[in-house]
């Protein structure tokens, strides 16, 4: 049997994770996500796929984040009928992922086909609603640490990567007619002390490995991110104002509701009231108690206890009438929403209603991208626009570090000495050019490993006749 691959994505970047993995009478994918961030990686999610999605006969997933599963609707829509095996866990962020971006690509359509900016005539999204939801009945999810077959010659096994609920480092065996071979996809590697979810696991061996390298280059600073938020809230609350915490839905969301709970108990910040204003962020902290196998807070299995996800100060608002009455919200109270990078979702009417009181503060807790409203508020622009409109920056910005579900570089190092013997060949895969550079440096001087950066599109035999 000879084994092959080729990289359909996150090789040179970050984004559109996708590993097409041949085996002659077998081709699986390793996530299946979409290209994100500049113009020119987006235009990618519209090019036919590299063969033909019927060909393919099974898809292996890590986790639940877009650049890993958000091509899926896409791919279903052109042909794929085979199991998306994943984590039970992944399976449900994925359903509450999917249809929400299935949404937007709907409303990117219509407001491009109103503002007429679109190239086509009639501008189609990417996928629909109804696409994303013909994904669900494929979905197979599994449990971490037990094997299962994907092929007679393909065992799989899923093992903590402590990056997101549900996210796993996969395991790939492939028993060939006289060798076995190891494959180790890392997946997105989450910290090694974080204090929801397990630290990434450990593998003794690999033939060959597929580490991340998003923050290859960069080695977080030892601040506390509890004490930086902490001291971000007492400015706020010196000045009686009320706090803005643009937040992802699934991860970071949580994470700051830990943290606030911490805080308040220890008596580091007022107990003030707390509005979680995000419908997809309750659903996805939901989850954390039907997965409460999968993280370390096992409080939230008791509905009478008071825990992070539950307490009398918390309040969690679905809908749409709740969001707007705190539009007149005055004095010390922390609003939580998305999106985190505030580019769109209810945040944008939070920050259109108090960004022009010099009382309030906005607390931005984790990475801004170029070009996002975030961004730009973090740089201290004296307006931006909202609705259409320009609204005065009169708000404090804060920005608090070391919330990041990603390992940074001493972290990747970490899990890579964690193989007993240097695997054969490592492929260093979602990261910008620079950070993958970095790591495959470290990687080979300090571990002596034999690593390559793929390219797009680029193939590699990985084992002949084995
Ligand atoms: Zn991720």
């Amino acid at each position: 049997m000879d084994v092959s691959v080729k990289f359909l994505g996150a090789a040179g970047t970050v984004t559109g994770s996708r590993y097409l993995l041949d085996l002659g009478d077998f081709e699986f994918l390793v996530d299946c996500g979409l290209f994100q961030g500049r113009r020119e990686l987006r235009r990618r999610n519209w090019d036919k796929f590299p063969m033909p999605p019927t060909d393919m006969e099974a898809i292996v997933l890590t986790h639940a984040h877009m650049d890993h599963i958000g091509c899926l609707p896409k791919l279903v829509k052109d042909g794929f009928r085979g199991p998306i095996y994943c984590t039970a866990a992944t399976a449900e962020l994925a359903k509450i992922l999917l249809l929400d971006s299935g949404k937007l690509q709907e409303e990117e359509a219509e407001y491009a086909k109103k503002k007429g900016y679109s190239s086509h005539e009639n501008p189609e999204p990417l996928y629909t609603v109804e696409d994303a939801e013909a994904v669900f009945p494929l979905l197979v999810p599994q449990n971490f640490k037990k094997p299962f077959s994907i092929h007679p010659s393909v065992e799989v096994t899923y093992y903590h990567a402590g990056h997101i609920l549900g996210a796993a480092i996969v395991k790939v065996v492939i028993k060939g007619d006289s060798q076995t071979k190891k494959l180790v996809f890392s997946g997105d590697l989450g910290r090694y002390h974080d204090p929801i979810l397990y630290p990434p696991t450990l593998i003794p061996e690999a033939d060959i490995v597929w580490i991340e390298s998003t923050y290859g280059d960069r080695v977080s600073t030892p601040v506390k991110p509890e004490e930086e938020l902490a001291s971000a809230i007492n400015d706020v609350f010196d000045r009686d104002g009320l706090v803005i915490i643009p937040a992802f839905a699934v991860g970071r969301t949580q994470l700051v509701m830990y943290y606030l709970y911490q805080l308040v108990k220890k008596g580091k910040i007022p107990n003030v009231p707390i509005y979680l204003d995000s419908p997809m962020a309750i659903n996805v902290s939901t989850l954390y108690k039907d997965f409460h196998q999968d993280h370390q807070l096992i409080a939230v299995l008791d509905d009478q206890a008071q825990h992070p996800f539950q307490h009398s100060q918390l309040h969690y608002f679905r809908k749409q009438e709740q969001s707007r009455t705190l539009n007149d919200l005055k004095g010390k109270a922390i609003i939580i929403s998305a999106s985190g990078m505030a580019t769109g979702g209810r945040v944008l009417h939070h920050l259109f209603h108090h960004l022009p009181n010099e009382r309030n503060g906005v607390v931005f807790v984790g990475y801004q991208a170029e070009g996002t409203r975030g961004r730009r508020l973090v740089d201290g622009e004296p307006e931006v626009r909202i609705y259409g409109q320009e609204v005065p920056v009169k708000a404090k910005i804060y920005s608090v570090e070391g919330l990041s579900a990603h390992a940074d570089q001493n972290e990747l190092m970490e899990w890579a000495e964690g193989f007993g013997e240097k695997p054969k060949l490592a492929f260093i895969v979602h990261g910008e050019e620079r950070s993958a550079g970095v790591l495959a440096h470290k990687l080979k001087d300090e571990l002596g490993w034999n690593t390559i950066i793929p390219n797009y599109l680029e193939s590699f035999m990985l084992f002949e006749e084995i």
